[in-house]
């Protein structure tokens, strides 16, 4: 009895993990489908200059639903495409979709912000990753300076002698080298140490609802007075109300980005709402009124 009943349960966890394999090996056929027939997406998402209250950026974020219309996080897929080594392919198009679209602001509406864009720690890994870079930027006619890439400290992003060689180089040419959600990965401080960044964001579990929370008021300060004194400027995701915002302002951080200001937008839609804006600046989407 016992033996069957254990049995039994072997067999659950049998299928169980089987069909989750197969589930895993489809969504992979299926993203390299997506890639290859341009079915991927990119939104924007607005960065405001804390200062200005002016557009001063916008982080293109991928998107990707699938044959039966399901939309699928990029938490889901970007790991799924690192280990199944299709994350180089998709980069370079996230890259090179972000310049077109720059471009297409540049001379349609004379809109020149700055783009920012996300690096994995298995693009920085590959030693021809620059080049690539470099012609598809050369193609594009965007200068360097007026993009960002933002790295995560994760586990596939180990600073060795090569990486912070390959981040060297991608600041010699004018980009901007950003590292992203700050305090969330295993070594924050050694990295922060070891590879030479100009700007910091600032993760989301520290920065929402901050106002209520004592706590993420100490260790934000203290990470915003931490980047301001090694020269960085710094950005804090997740604001979600003018409260976020004015303590922020007041910490001293340069720059702003949650959906107090806007969600990611497809790009049509985030023309629209640039063109809402007043010579750029930002206003309360609520009441409709100037953010002062
Ligand atoms: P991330 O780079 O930290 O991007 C910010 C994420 O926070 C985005 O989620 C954005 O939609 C979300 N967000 C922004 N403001 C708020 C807010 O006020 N509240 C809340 N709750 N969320 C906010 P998304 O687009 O789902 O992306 C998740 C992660 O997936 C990104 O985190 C990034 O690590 C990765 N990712 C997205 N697009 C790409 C890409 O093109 N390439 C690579 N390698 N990774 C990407
Ligand atoms: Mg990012
Ligand atoms: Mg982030
Ligand atoms: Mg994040």
């Amino acid at each position: 009895n016992i033996a069957e009943k254990s049995s039994k349960k072997w067999a659950y966890f049998h299928d169980d993990s089987l069909r989750k394999e197969s589930d895993t090996m489809k969504m992979a056929v299926e993203l390299k489908q997506a890639l290859e027939q341009n079915k991927l997406a990119l939104y924007h998402q607005p960065q405001i200059d804390l200062k200005t209250l002016r557009v001063c950026s916008s982080e293109c974020l991928i998107r990707w639903s699938n044959t039966q219309g399901e939309f699928i996080p990029p938490t889901v897929f970007i790991p799924l495409a690192e280990d199944i080594g299709l994350i180089n392919s998709i980069t370079l198009w996230v890259i090179k979709t972000a310049l077109k679209q720059q471009k297409h602001l540049i001379d349609e509406y004379g809109y020149n912000h700055m783009v920012s864009i996300n690096i994995s720690g298995k693009d920085i890994a590959r030693e021809h990753f620059f080049l690539d870079v470099i012609s598809i930027i050369e193609a594009s006619e965007i200068p360097a300076d007026k993009i960002i890439f933002e790295l995560t400290e994760s586990a596939s992003f180990s600073s060795n002698k090569q990486t912070i060689e390959l981040i060297e180089k991608l600041r010699d040419i004018g980009i901007t080298i950003s590292i992203d959600d700050f305090g969330t990965g295993y070594s924050s401080m050694s990295q922060i140490n070891t590879l030479s960044f100009q700007e910091l964001k600032v993760d989301r579990q520290f920065v929402e609802n901050i106002d209520a929370d004592p706590k993420r008021k100490v260790i934000t300060k203290a990470t915003v007075e931490m980047a301001k004194g090694l020269g960085l400027e710094v950005v804090a995701e997740g604001i979600n109300s003018k409260e976020d915002e004015n303590i922020l302002r007041g910490f001293g951080c340069d720059i702003g980005q949650g959906y107090y200001y806007a969600k990611p937008m497809a790009f049509n839609d985030y023309i629209d709402w640039l063109n809402r804006l007043d010579h750029g600046r930002i206003v309360d989407g609520l009441t409709g009124e100037f953010i002062p």
